[in-house]
């Protein structure tokens, strides 16, 4: 039985929608009361592999059979065998594993600072970032986006418009460390940035000498048909902070780094108590051998490209409800013209989970194992759905 808003012991940080889940399969959830709901959010981004797949349950039983936790004062064997992994498939040579997206952004910024500070340039501190950003919720993430609420926040970043190469090189004086930048704004309503600006941003970090750090939390894991998004860039980043569908569900992050730019990080200047605990390296060792089978990110891909065209018909058919559909992969968003939160309660109605975003967006981030079919049964949950908003105002 779920607590009512008021009775409930939860801190009311959330505002979460009135359906709570009891079992999932593949890309469904089944509440306690018998509806299926079609999963377009994956916990936001985060069940890559859907709900209850078999080497994701197998490799969890395996390993708490096992052993759970020993902590990083001892050699951890999950650890080595997915930082291999990661270091295999990126631009990497280290990884840091800790428990979430924020706690991997936290290390990337202790990456960029020490890197300068070993190097004799620890004027060099400050982060540029962009607006409408996000990082996560500590107090450096909180401040590398921008946002206050909790001052003092933490000095030394600094905002310019996502996708503005000018604003981007005029913001950059001898104080300046790193351009920290998602390759496509999840929560700030999948914003795509302009073709090319990556490149551009890589030569502007490469002139100036300093480092390029890639949040790919949301965009990371295949999630837009690429291992890591950057790759349909042709750049490389020198630190890189994931999480969220790397453990498929079990909590984990990592922050991927180059050697070079790892110099100052030396025993003692980071660490963490749970962060690549045995059961979560071995459920995300699990999730990457499913991702990297050689057919897995073609499939990303092309359905996101199936569902990507469905959603520019569906924005056509309803322009009083929808105004625009974009993204990559299955990072894809819808721009609303009623309450992006209303829409999606009119969706979960039709039994369609969705994530509202900034701008007014809807995302729709489906599991990766995700096929045509459901894409074309989320498209006439979100055509019945625009239908009876129409309906609703044509009386209204
Ligand atoms: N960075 C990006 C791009 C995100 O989308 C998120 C979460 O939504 C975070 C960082 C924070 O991750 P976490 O909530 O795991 O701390």
């Amino acid at each position: 039985m779920l607590s009512s808003v008021n009775s409930s012991p939860i801190l009311p940080v959330y505002s979460p929608f009135p359906v709570a889940f009891v079992r999932g399969e593949g890309c469904w959830l089944h509440d306690a009361d018998g509806h299926v709901y079609l999963d377009c959010s994956s916990g936001v981004a985060v069940n890559a592999l859907g709900h209850n797949h078999p080497a994701l349950l197998k490799a969890l039983h395996d390993q708490a059979a096992q052993v759970w936790h020993t902590s990083n004062w001892y050699q951890s064997l999950g650890q080595e065998k997915l930082g291999q992994i990661l270091i295999k498939n990126s631009f990497a040579d280290y990884v840091f594993f800790g428990n979430s997206g924020a706690e991997a952004i936290e290390c990337g910024i202790k990456i960029v600072r020490s890197f300068f500070r070993s190097v004799g340039q620890s004027q060099r501190h400050r982060i540029i970032s962009a607006k409408n950003a996000f990082h996560g919720r500590t107090l450096a993430a909180l401040s590398a986006c921008g946002k206050g609420g909790f001052e003092p926040m933490l000095p030394g970043f600094h905002q310019v418009p996502y996708g503005d190469l000018n604003a981007l090189e005029a913001a950059i004086n001898n104080e300046t460390a790193a351009i920290l930048l998602e390759p496509i704004q999840g929560e700030g309503g999948i914003n795509m940035p302009p073709l090319g600006y990556f490149k551009a941003v890589r030569e502007i970090c490469n002139k100036h000498n300093i480092l390029l750090f890639l949040d790919e939390i949301q965009t990371g894991i295949g999630r837009t048909g690429y291992l890591f998004a950057y790759e349909a860039e042709g750049i490389r980043p020198d630190v890189l902070a994931s999480a969220k569908g790397l453990g498929g569900g079990f909590p984990i992050g990592a922050c991927l780094t180059t050697k070079e730019a790892a110099r100052g990080m030396t025993t003692g200047t980071h660490g963490s108590t749970f962060g690549g605990n045995p059961l979560a390296t071995a459920v995300s060792t699990a999730v990457l051998d499913e991702i990297l089978q050689h057919d897995f990110l073609p499939h990303v891909a092309a359905t996101g490209k199936f569902f990507l065209q469905g959603l520019h018909r569906l924005v056509a058919d309803h322009p009083r409800v929808f105004d625009a559909a974009r993204g990559s992969g299955l990072m894809l968003g819808l721009v609303c013209i009623p309450d992006n939160r209303l829409v999606a309660e009119m969706l979960l109605a039709e039994g369609l989970l969705v994530i509202p975003a900034g701008g007014n967006v809807i995302r729709l981030l489906p599991p990766l194992i995700f096929n045509k079919k459901e894409a074309e049964e989320a498209l006439t949950r979100l055509d019945r759905a625009a239908i009876a908003w129409e309906a609703k105002k044509a009386y209204a």
